[in-house]
């Protein structure tokens, strides 16, 4: 595997396969990798000739009062796990090599990026599109993969690819669990024993909404209560949002359809998860 510390080494390699008529996906981490993560690898090694994973805490994306000092780092263990998995290349840049000290330039977006995660984390989308725009034009991508984990982040990225005109497909992928539910997080790592038990409660509530739509629900209003009764009930979960959107536009439903989006993020102590599904999905499987 090419491990790839600069843009000029990245690029090197790019016009090497592109000059060969190979197809390339790309993965964009953050690192301190898991299954979730190796599962678009997977994807993407099943659809493309090369494979390009990116590992980047990317400074942009983090508030001033948000985790980026403390966000968990394991380099070593990421490119071993990404080698073992068949990956062909990691970008892994310093953020000097990404950001210039006269740096002044950014991706933008409304609507989409405005409610849920972009309410409560108002600089996070537009440093995903600015980082992401960088990245495609690094690596030049035929397809990104990308996690349905981070629902309106994929969403997002959707929106932006097809309004700027980015010659890329961008694939969203299911999201994987532990078993007793628990969407697979790097932050995961930050939870003590008591809280680890506690974060069940996120994919339990969705669960139980994901039961009670089946069932016929369609009031949104009484789906968000269902959910904020579950989540309550749990002593160490304080509620950020729970939402029911459109999967597209990101806006609030009258009315429950196949395809929307039941979006929530949860703070259990001082870490702060999200989960969702989209109407339509299979039931969330082993939680507790
Ligand atoms: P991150 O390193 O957290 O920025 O995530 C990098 C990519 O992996 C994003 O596209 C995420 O949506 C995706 N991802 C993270 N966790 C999961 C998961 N549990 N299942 C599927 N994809 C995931």
């Amino acid at each position: 595997m090419i491990i790839a510390k600069t843009i000029e080494e990245a690029r090197d390699q790019i016009w090497k396969w592109k000059a060969e008529g190979l197809t390339i996906g790309l993965c964009p981490t953050m690192g301190y990798l898991h299954e979730g993560h190796l599962s678009l690898c997977k994807a993407s090694i099943a659809d493309n000739d090369k494979t390009v994973a990116s590992i980047f805490v990317n400074p942009m994306q983090f508030g001033p009062k948000e985790d980026l000092t403390k966000y968990p780092r394991d380099l070593e263990r990421d490119t071993r796990l990404l080698e073992e998995e068949g990956v062909d290349m990691v970008f892994v840049p310093e953020p000097e090599e990404m950001y210039a000290d006269d740096f002044c330039t950014f991706v933008d977006m409304t609507v989409v990026s405005e409610g849920l995660c972009g309410k409560s984390r108002p600089v996070m989308f537009r440093g995903v599109c600015t980082v992401l725009t960088k990245l495609i034009n690094i690596i030049y991508p035929n397809r990104m993969y990308m996690g349905k984990k981070d629902a309106q982040q994929l969403a997002v990225v959707q929106r932006m690819v097809r309004d700027l005109n980015f010659n890329l497909e961008v694939i969203g992928c299911p999201t994987i669990r532990e078993e007793d539910g628990l969407a697979k997080s790097s932050r995961n790592s930050y939870l003590n024993p008591e809280e680890r038990k506690a974060a069940r409660v996120l994919s339990r509530s969705l669960r139980m909404a994901q039961e009670t739509i089946l069932a016929g629900q369609s009031n949104p209003a009484s789906v968000i209560a269902l959910i904020k009764t579950v989540l309550l009930n749990e002593p160490l979960a304080e509620i950020d949002y729970v939402e029911i959107v459109d999967g597209l536009s990101m806006q609030p439903v009258d009315q429950i359809h196949a395809g929307d989006l039941i979006a929530i993020a949860v703070r259990i102590g001082t870490t702060r998860l999200i989960d969702n599904f989209t109407v339509g999905d299979p039931l969330i499987e082993s939680a507790v």
